[in-house]
């Protein structure tokens, strides 16, 4: 019976590999969008022409402005 025993510890050794494999493979998903997370899109101001990251941008009628100076003036012009 020796090899019976020896294939299934064989057999079970090769079970932990497969779901360890697959747990790392899962792990190492969740982590790429955070990994590969897109560069931050570069908008210009209407009013001065400066290049600022989207997130710091003043968003007003599908225009960007730098702060929200520029966007005042831009408005009244
Ligand atoms: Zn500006």
């Amino acid at each position: 019976m020796g090899i019976f025993r020896l294939l299934t510890i064989l057999l079970i050794a090769w079970l932990v590999y497969a779901l360890y494999k697959r747990y790392i493979k899962k792990k190492s998903k969740n982590l790429q969008p955070r990994k590969n997370r897109k560069p931050e899109k570069i908008v210009k101001c209407e009013h001065c022409a400066t290049h600022i990251p989207e997130h710091e941008a003043i968003v007003d009628k599908g225009r960007y402005y730098c702060s929200e100076e520029h966007k005042r003036i831009s408005n009244q012009q």
